[in-house]
């Protein structure tokens, strides 16, 4: 599998390390239930996914990936930072 990371182009999927879905952490105010989904709570969906991708062995990008669980297509790759999910540390 390949991923094209926005900042180097395209690379063997072992230089990303894999992060979980891609979830946006509620706000400072949030209640407990968000927190409570945010911290816990995931989809597990046969076909797309959002996912957290870091770029380790590059640029150390933190990447918003759009993958297919069951064929492993990527559909869309975009700077976390850019689609919403910034600060990811
Ligand atoms: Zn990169």
């Amino acid at each position: 599998m390949r991923l094209t990371c926005p900042l180097c182009g395209a690379r063997d999927h072992r230089e990303f390390s894999y992060k979980g879905a891609a979830v946006q952490r509620p706000d400072e105010g949030a209640d407990l239930e968000a927190w409570h989904a945010y911290v816990n709570l995931r989809e597990n969906p046969a076909g797309p996914l959002q996912e957290l991708w870091y770029h380790q062995m590059g640029c150390g990008a933190w990447l918003k990936v759009t993958r297919d669980t069951v064929t492993h297509e990527i559909s869309n790759v975009e700077l976390a930072s850019e689609a919403g999910l910034g600060g990811a540390a």
